[in-house]
């Protein structure tokens, strides 16, 4: 039981090689286990971030997220395993208690395998030496005020690897057309509906030819998730081919779950090369949520702020993350999921700000039901100077059934459903009036989405059921409209870039 921390969820790593590994740094790696293990819960990732984490070790999170709250964290408990907080709360909170918000908006880097398992002090040495300049330590007493300084230099010059240099900072993309017609229609300004497909569970092209005859002419892409909720399904890669060779737009979802870096990288130039362009980041649902057997539990090489981050480096830089240049970079409109219900609106806000700097230049939200609180997540955003950067589609799932909206109201993380919504689903027996309700009420957030300012167009997820989606879009008179959006209305120097 570590005394700052959450228990730890998975075991500390090991080094993936100790052959080279000499007397003293074997005993600086036992010393540290031995200290930091029972002080933070420390899992020796060898990448230490904890004076970003107000020394909360983030490794303590079940996903190992290293840049803030999943989707389905709710304060009191951890989506994965709910006898446990959930790390990444515990450390908004006490960031907030220290005034150390700030610092949790640097993107830090996935882990490096090779320092994995071992000490950090040897690194921080190394580093000194090659800089050449302090912290002495006599400027501890002497001169607080530059050992401050340069400590916190060398911790980060540390943490920041060459290959990584994650900041705080805002990244516009480094391009000027747009690069899909998505883009081209939000920058235009036109409140955009895009729409949500499952892939088949078979190898059926057929399927999706069918889904996306429903869609056409109500939305101007349709989006394939990506084996949500743990769950095997024809390929979002796959699926998007197909989408585009029946003339259709794709969004393709791309989830770090199951992913290691490089084949993240792979699949997403490999996406580039078949001519898909929108790719929407996530973390991805725990195992846990899905069907079972179980995976084992470290799926999460990287987490959805890495992932843009990398992607975006690789348009705008033109190289891997190992360094290798691309001769011809891919040409990616990245997207981003967000969760306005899980969290405070400031903690959430927090996050898409880290995911907005990262490089993200659209955001869907989860389902939107309460959209009271749904206009609090975007004052947080706007307070945050984010809604010129990005452009929000806010989520919209039509309700099928009474058990149906049971299930999400109860069991599915990052989705808040009001009570009055769950009654009127749930006092009507028939099945053909639930249904008919599920419209009405899809229909009026509908109408309130469309008149709230902030936002650039709604992403309908009408689940195994796509062919309402053209009878929404109708009866909502929705697509095409332009809608002025907060930055119009007062033009901020970076709207521009979006
Ligand atoms: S961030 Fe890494 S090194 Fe630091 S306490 Fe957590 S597991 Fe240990």
């Amino acid at each position: 039981m570590s005394i700052f921390s959450p228990p730890r969820f998975q075991a500390p790593y090991r080094p993936c090689r100790r052959k080279d590994d000499g007397l003293a740094t074997r005993a600086l790696t036992f010393f540290e286990k031995s200290v930091k293990g029972a002080l933070f819960g420390c899992r020796m990732c060898g990448n230490c971030i904890l004076q970003e984490t107000a020394y909360i070790c983030p490794m303590t999170c079940p996903k190992g997220l290293r840049n803030g709250l999943c989707g389905g964290a709710t304060p009191e408990t951890c989506e994965v395993d709910p006898s446990r907080p959930c790390t990444w709360h515990r450390i908004y909170e006490r960031s907030q208690k220290l005034g150390r918000v700030d610092r949790l908006l640097e993107i830090n880097a996935p882990l490096d395998g090779n320092r994995v398992g071992r000490e950090t002090w040897i690194e921080l040495l190394k580093e000194r030496k090659a800089r050449g300049e302090g912290p002495r330590l006599r400027d501890a007493i002497l001169d607080r005020r530059r050992f401050r300084r340069e400590r916190d230099a060398l911790f980060r010059a540390v943490r920041q690897p060459e290959w990584w240099q994650g900041d705080a900072e805002y990244h516009p993309p480094a391009y000027d057309e747009p690069v899909s017609l998505l883009e081209e229609e939000l920058r235009k300004g036109t409140f955009v509906v895009t729409g949500e497909v499952a892939p088949p569970l078979g190898p059926t092209p057929e399927l999706i030819r069918k889904k996306i005859g429903w869609l056409e002419g109500s939305v101007v892409a349709a989006n394939f998730t990506d084996n949500a909720s743990a769950s095997a399904r024809m390929s979002s890669l796959a699926s998007s081919k197909i989408c585009l060779d029946a003339g259709f737009e794709p969004v393709m979802q791309l989830q770090a779950r199951d992913r290691s870096r490089v084949v993240l990288e792979s699949d997403a130039i490999g996406a580039a090369g078949l001519g898909i362009s929108n790719i929407l980041c996530l973390s991805g649902d725990h195992h846990r949520s899905g069907p079972g057997p179980v995976a084992k539990p470290d799926q999460f090489d990287m987490d959805a702020i890495q992932l843009i981050w990398m992607l975006r480096r690789m348009r705008d830089e033109g190289k891997y993350l190992d360094g290798r240049a691309i001769k011809t970079p891919p040409r990616f409109y990245l997207g981003a999921a967000a969760s306005p219900f899980g969290a405070k609106s400031e903690f959430e806000a927090i996050r898409a700000e880290k995911k907005i700097n990262a490089g993200a230049q659209f955001i869907q939200t989860q389902p939107i039901f309460d959209h009271d609180r749904f206009v609090e997540w975007l004052e947080a955003l706007d307070q945050r100077n984010l809604l010129g950067k990005v452009h929000v589609l806010a989520g919209v799932i039509p309700l099928k059934s009474a058990r149906a909206t049971q299930f999400m109201a109860g069991d599915v993380p990052g989705v808040r459903i009001p009570e009055t919504i769950v009654k009127r689903m749930t006092e009507l027996d028939d099945k053909d009036a639930q249904q008919e309700m599920g419209v009405e009420i899809a229909l009026e957030l509908l109408a309130k989405l469309k008149a709230t300012p902030g936002i650039s167009g709604v992403h309908i997820m009408a689940i195994h059921w796509e062919s309402i989606i053209p009878r929404l879009v109708e009866e909502a008179g929705l697509g095409g409209q332009h809608v002025p959006s907060p930055s119009e209305a007062e033009p901020s120097p970076r709207a521009a870039t979006i």
